[in-house]
């Protein structure tokens, strides 16, 4: 009995000092909030503070991204940043001093509270970028909230003050019950991936498979409603029928009309899509915003779930270098591709076409033989997203080639599993291991070594000839495996006559000036220059709006005078003009398929081999 009793004193001092504990370490828990507000929308003025609490330490660091994860380039949304204070828990003072071009270090010593404030200027129309005016507040939170960076796993509050009369927010993130205007995020990165629009803009809702979906609309736009909602519910439908899984509780689209805009950013449970304001009346500006939707909305599982390594978590102060830009951004181009034809918005037709349009744009960048896609992948920071007049000639889309390379793997896939598997089952796979099962990133070497599995065999060679080497690709050994080819359109009579210069031309004033000489062409060889202004062609006139006409109308071979102002310097450059390359690639269905070729070509394009694919002139020939 006094034994029990004992137990029972040690046991209440046991729970006395678990209760004590949880209790100081409740008192002593880090917390983050930021509150914002927009008072003056004419000002393009964020004012925000981020309120620290019971980080106690000497010296604080608070930094600015440089960057928003899913395009590539240090945009340094520090100089947007300017009144930066910070003050302790009593309204004093703290010093604070710049110590990087991105980082604020405030003297804090110890103090329980830190109030640090700042405006940031929000006026760039852009998806990457924050905004601010009388109409709307775009708000992306990699450009407006600063971090610590021993505190981005910690979760975070925001309390919005919108402008008086904007009394709707659409973003990602899960407000509070009572206010709408008040945020929560798990960590910094999730709150960097939920951009947010406040303002008086269009919702509109459905739901697939139960889940609530949200399309906000900002700005004027041509639409029917019920034809947006219609159009976008279906690529949904489509993409997860191919993925087969939904991993979120809820999804906005966050569109944006502009008047020259166009564009489209991924984001964990939402994405934001700029275009102009006649995007959604009818033909192909609408195929492109089908399109767009299908890209960002793929990502959602393509990049932000199943992500290669370096795609997350983040180092918002410097660039993040990755292999695998190809997969990330060129399987989501090949999947938003599929989700079209999939949904009934491209025919099987359009679908070779596209194929025919890739093998063009691949043999006429003469970058494609000098970098390769792995390549181009990790220097899309000072690459892709930073051209120059000579990109052309030193460097390929990632974008394009990793939508060739998921084409080919498709059709190895099928073919080496007798049309049992595909690209599909290889994707759901990645996502199931490395996303859903590891809770991880994967690497080059797992990603080759999951493509090898799928397809049962060493696809060693194809990795190192077509992904980190420049080989030109034999697209009918592996268009074959579908029943289809790809072969060049026979030249007219009038092209064969057409002289060809491999120069790019800008107008100036309605002056013909060069942007851009193709490495090997006519005008390289020539000695003709980028800047070059282009006076004349042997002694008449000639304009940006008449030079191509003017200079195809010579035929090839013959030698041209062309008058030149080079940085103000008159002189003469005979060019002798080439035979035009012939890029008029199209693809047809083979003569005599095999079962399998048939198979393949069937669940690859939605299609019966027999059912005619609007056969053009050329279709017609040769079937
Ligand atoms: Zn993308």
């Amino acid at each position: 009995m006094r034994k029990n009793v004992r137990f029972l004193f040690f046991g209440v001092i046991l729970i006395f000092c678990t209760l004590a504990g949880s209790l100081s370490g409740e008192a002593k828990q880090v917390s983050i909030a930021y509150s914002i507000d927009m008072k003056n929308p004419d000002s393009h003025y964020f004012n925000v503070t981020m309120r620290v609490q019971n980080f106690q330490k000497k010296y604080v660091d608070f930094h600015m991204p440089v960057w928003i994860p899913g395009s590539y380039l240090v945009r340094e949304f520090e100089k947007y940043v300017i009144g930066v204070k910070a003050f302790n828990g009593s309204g004093e003072m703290l010093p604070v001093r710049k110590v990087r071009k991105n980082i604020w270090r405030v003297r804090a010593d110890k103090a329980k509270t830190i109030q640090f404030k700042y405006s940031v200027y929000a006026f760039t129309i852009s998806i990457r970028n924050s905004f601010l005016d009388r109409s709307h507040a775009f708000i992306n939170p990699s450009s407006i909230f600063m971090f610590i960076k021993e505190l981005k796993e910690k979760p975070v509050r925001v309390k919005i003050t919108p402008y008086p009369s904007w009394k709707t927010i659409s973003t990602g993130l899960t407000a509070s019950r009572k206010d709408p205007f008040t945020l929560t995020a798990k960590n910094y990165d999730q709150l960097v991936d939920s951009p947010i629009e406040i303002g008086s803009q269009k919702v509109l809702t459905f739901s697939v498979k139960g889940v609530p979906h949200e399309i906000s609309i900002y700005g004027r736009g041509d639409y029917n409603p019920d034809s947006l909602i219609q159009k976008i519910q279906k690529i949904v439908r489509t993409e997860v029928g191919i993925m087969k899984d939904i991993d979120y509780s809820r999804y906005v689209f966050l569109i944006q009309f502009q008047p020259r805009g166009g564009g489209g950013l991924e984001h964990r449970n939402s994405c934001v899509l700029q275009m102009d304001h006649q995007a959604l009346q009818s033909g192909k500006r609408l195929d492109r915003f089908i399109g767009l939707v299908a890209h960002e909305y793929f990502h959602n599982w393509n990049v932000k779930r199943l992500r290669p390594k370096a795609l997350g978590p983040f180092d918002y102060d410097r660039e993040d270098y990755s292999w695998l830009l190809w997969v990330a951004e060129g399987f989501t181009t090949y999947y938003g591709g599929r989700a079209l034809l999939q949904a009934g918005f491209r025919t099987p037709k359009s679908a070779m076409n596209s194929i025919a349009g890739n093998a063009r744009y691949l043999v006429s960048t003469p970058g494609n033989r000098v970098e390769p896609v792995d390549e181009a992948s990790f220097d899309a920071w000072i690459k892709y997203y930073r051209p120059n007049e000579n990109s052309i000639n030193t460097t390929i889309s990632y974008y394009s080639k990793g939508a060739v390379i998921a084409t080919l793997l498709d059709l190895t896939i099928r073919h080496e599993t007798q049309n049992r598997k595909s690209l599909d089952d290889l994707m759901r796979s990645l996502y199931q291991t490395y996303y859903k099962r590891l809770n991880r990133w994967y690497t080059e070497k797992e990603f080759e070594a999951a493509c090898e599995k799928m397809a049962g065999i060493s696809l060693k060679p194809f990795f190192r000839r077509y992904v980190s080497g420049t080989d030109s690709i034999d697209a009918n050994h592996y268009l074959n495996y579908a029943g289809i080819e790809l072969y060049k359109k026979d030249f007219t009579h009038e092209d064969s006559l057409k002289g060809y210069t491999g120069l790019r031309i800008v107008s100036k004033n309605g002056n013909a000036v060069v942007k851009t000489v193709l490495f090997g062409s006519p005008a390289f060889r020539a000695g003709i220059y980028t800047a070059d202004e282009i006076l004349a062609a042997d002694d008449f006139r000639i304009s940006a709006g008449d030079i191509a006409g003017r200079l195809q109308e010579k035929q090839p071979g013959k030698t041209v005078r062309l008058l030149i102002s080079r940085r103000g310097i008159i002189q003469e450059i005979p060019l002798t003009l080439g035979l035009m390359p012939n890029t008029k690639f199209a693809v047809r269905r083979i003569k005599k398929p095999t079962a399998l070729q048939k198979k393949i070509f069937e669940s690859y394009f939605h299609t019966k081999w027999e059912e005619k694919v609007n056969p053009g002139a050329d279709e017609k020939k040769c079937l």
